[in-house]
């Protein structure tokens, strides 16, 4: 029998995906469970399926029969891979799972944000009818879109921007020309070049050192008065204290945000009492089909790793 622990909430249709077979034992940790409490539980499971619970250096210690380390998510900046990597466990990802879903979530903000959604709301719930006059609104046809990052994500993106006629360019000094080739994008090697000509800025990267503050007080000093910036990457990429202080000073138009340094967003933050912010609470993959999608492709590749068949396209490189 090999046991699989569930660290965070999953739908059934990834719990299905495991009891289908006679050889699974399921434990699911309930929503919070403590580091303390999970060295207790995993001392002996084949593998951990985890959502946003952070999976640090003793719990994989303390886990002697781990396989694998399933993160029902493509982000992993909240598991210690250098202390599997130490151990060779394989970490896994669910891939292009949510790339569609985080992809809608990044033009839902785009629109919202060029469209004045929340203010237009608010002026028909208060009487204010002529605040259609202000032609604050604009379109996203012409408008120049810079994503950073061109991986799942990034790539998704840029089909349905340029859907609606938007003009894309991409910085990701990782990927080489032909990577680009069969998208309508146009890639840009100065970061800083791209960032002032862009009306959209869009931000698709993992956290990680070289990422860290990428876009801070450099590039809103080089941005359009009138630009806005998106992150569904995650917190930390984005500056916050650097944005905060670009919204006030009018450096930048506007920002719609998913993902924060501090999750959850304290409700007193100075994000939130910027008229012209956006926020959702790291939503951007959580649909139910999404989350049906991603913890159906995170328990197989439980199974997979027990059964020593793992996708490599979905295993973390051990570089
Ligand atoms: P991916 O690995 O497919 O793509 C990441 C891309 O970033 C790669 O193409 C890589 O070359 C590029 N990159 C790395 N360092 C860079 C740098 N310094 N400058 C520019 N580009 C750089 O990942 P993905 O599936 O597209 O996801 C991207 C990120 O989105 C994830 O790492 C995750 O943190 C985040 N994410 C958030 C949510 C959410 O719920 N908000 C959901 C899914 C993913």
């Amino acid at each position: 029998m090999h046991k699989v622990l569930i660290v965070d909430s999953i739908q059934q249709a990834g719990l299905d995906t495991l009891s289908q077979r006679s050889d699974i034992v399921i434990d699911c940790c309930p929503d919070q469970t403590s580091e303390k409490e999970l060295l207790d539980r995993v001392v002996d499971v084949s593998a951990v399926l985890v959502g946003t619970t952070p999976i640090t250096e003793r719990i994989i210690d303390a886990a002697r029969a781990l396989k694998v380390v399933s993160r029902r998510g493509v982000g992993y900046d909240s598991i210690d891979l250098t202390a599997l990597r130490r151990r060779k466990i394989p970490l896994t990802i669910v891939g292009s799972a949510n790339a569609s879903t985080v992809a809608e979530h990044t033009l839902f903000f785009m629109l919202a944000l060029a469209k004045q959604a929340i203010a237009y709301d608010r002026a028909v719930r208060t009487g204010n009818w002529r605040f259609r006059e202000s032609l604050l609104a604009m379109d996203l046809l012409d408008k120049t879109l810079l994503l950073v990052g061109f991986g799942r994500i990034g790539r998704a993106v840029s089909v349905r921007a340029a859907a609606f006629g938007m003009r894309v360019m991409v910085y990701d000094p990782l990927m080489t020309g032909a990577a680009f080739g069969e998208f309508p994008v146009e890639p840009v090697k100065d970061l800083l070049q791209g960032l002032a000509i862009c009306d959209f800025l869009s931000v698709h990267v993992p956290l990680m050192p070289e990422t860290a503050g990428l876009i801070g007080a450099k590039a809103f000093a080089v941005m359009k008065p009138t630009a806005f910036v998106i992150s569904t990457a995650r917190g930390g990429v984005v500056d916050e204290d650097e944005l905060v202080n670009a919204l006030r000073m009018g450096l930048i138009r506007g920002a719609g945000l998913d993902v924060f340094k501090e999750e959850p967003l304290a409700p007193d933050h100075p994000l939130t009492n910027l008229e012209n912010v956006m926020l959702s609470p790291h939503t951007a993959a959580l649909t139910l089909e999404c989350a049906q999608r991603m913890d159906t492709v995170a328990a197989q590749n439980c199974l997979d790793a027990i059964d020593g068949k793992l996708d490599p396209a979905l295993v973390v490189p051990n570089e």
